[in-house]
């Protein structure tokens, strides 16, 4: 049966969300309270890597269940989003030995680098450990993403409304009576900023950092979550799209916890260390860059990659909300999906979460690594 679902956020998991329903016929209504392509959220700029290596096999096997569904966005889109260049990991070789050992266990192709064979591959890169290269790895342009997800919803018959806040969700239950629409009215209210209330059989609520600001009124068990403002370089050098992505592990002699990410991108080779940044209201947050920050980060390069030496690093930055055990939270209760908690590394799933989402709206049950409740309520 159709329902109707409203999707509550048009960041990377309520566009997603919106085009998995679509797909499944279900009428779906997109509530974004910004414009199309905004920079305040977790979603924006021009690069998120793609990779199948994850030292927890289930992202593995997320992962691969994202990367048919970027193909068949591109074909329905007609836009391209996801080019593969293959990722290289290196640094603590405990964490790359089980990066290899997972890759194996999921039949992928994976290959061992000595630290001159990365050299002679990617001159721009250096590593002192033996690397792990696999293949089936590399980029989304996020930008391009969140758009041709829209886009393909939008085909399918999805209406997306952007500059509508939600400024509460109620459930109402089923009251049979007949609304506005001529529909019989829902299982859930929402009421939006200019007052207006929106009733659905369904609400996805996918709205990043605001999660914890909107969600602990409407479910229950909600993990506590860190937004922080992350900050990543772009080092703009000419050979940037041949780079491939790439993961610093921290330990053996280098040692950020979290580790540091690379890529390139069309705006330059982008890096950023992992979920460092300060804690901020996401509303409030000053969006200028710290430059201890950047000195960071350009500290690393003169270090690592000789590729960019002597490039001036641009900063950006975006929002991270983390979970205590990094583990995303997409689960339902009643009439409500949650979609939240990405961690810092939830893009590359992007239409496998939205995936699990319809199957959650249609009833099927969720995953209890995502589940609501896991983590115990502080005392
Ligand atoms: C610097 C950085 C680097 C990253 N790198 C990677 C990477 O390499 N690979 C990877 O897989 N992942 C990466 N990620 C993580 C990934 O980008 C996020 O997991 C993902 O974008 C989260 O999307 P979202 O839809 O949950 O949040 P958002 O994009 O923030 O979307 C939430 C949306 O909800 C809207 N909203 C909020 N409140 C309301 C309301 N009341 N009413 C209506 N709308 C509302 C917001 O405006 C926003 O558009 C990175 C993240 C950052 C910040």
């Amino acid at each position: 049966m159709a329902l109707r679902v409203l999707v509550i956020g048009g960041g990377l998991m309520g566009a997603a969300a919106a085009w998995r329903l679509s797909v499944r016929g279900h009428h779906v209504t997109v509530l974004e309270r910004f414009g199309p392509g905004h920079d305040r959220g977790s979603s924006h700029g021009t690069s998120r890597i793609f990779r199948l290596a994850y030292a927890e096999p289930s992202y593995t096997e997320l992962a691969l269940r994202a990367l048919p569904l970027w193909r068949r966005l591109e074909e329905e889109s007609g836009q391209s989003v996801l080019t593969l260049t293959g990722a290289v990991d290196h640094g603590l070789p405990r964490a790359v030995d089980r990066l290899a050992d997972v890759l194996a266990k999921a039949g992928r192709s994976a290959r061992r680098l000595s630290p001159g064979e990365v050299a002679d591959r990617w001159p721009g890169l250096r590593a002192d450990t033996a690397a792990l290269y696999h293949p089936d790895a590399g980029r989304v342009h996020a930008d391009d993403a969140v758009s041709a997800l829209l886009k393909a919803a939008g085909r399918r018959g999805a209406e997306v409304r952007h500059g509508v806040r939600v400024t509460g969700i109620r459930h109402t239950g089923a009251t049979g009576r007949i609304g506005r629409a001529g529909h019989t009215e829902g299982q859930v209210t929402v009421v939006t900023d200019a007052d207006e209330a929106l009733s659905a059989d369904a609400v996805v609520v996918a709205v990043g950092g605001w999660a914890p600001g909107l969600l602990p009124a409407v479910v229950t068990g909600l993990p506590p979550m860190r937004v922080t403002q992350e900050q990543p370089v772009h080092f703009p050098v000419p050979d940037a799209l041949d780079w491939p992505s790439f993961v610093h592990h921290p330990g053996a002699g280098w040692d950020v916890p979290g580790g540091l990410y690379g890529l390139g991108s069309v705006d330059g080779v982008k890096i950023g260390l992992h979920g460092v940044g300060p804690v901020v209201d996401p509303d409030r947050r000053d969006r200028t860059p710290d430059p201890a920050a950047v000195d960071r980060l350009r500290a690393y390069a003169q270090e690592w990659l000789p590729g960019v030496a002597g490039v001036e690093p641009v900063p950006l930055t975006c929002l991270y909300t983390t979970t205590p055990d990094g583990d995303f939270v997409i689960d339902r209760q009643g009439p409500v999906t949650v979609l939240a908690g990405c961690s810092g590394h939830g893009f590359k799933f992007g239409p496998a979460i939205g995936d699990l989402a319809a199957d959650l709206v249609e009833g099927r049950p969720g995953a209890p690594r995502f589940a609501l409740g896991r983590v115990p309520p502080a005392r």
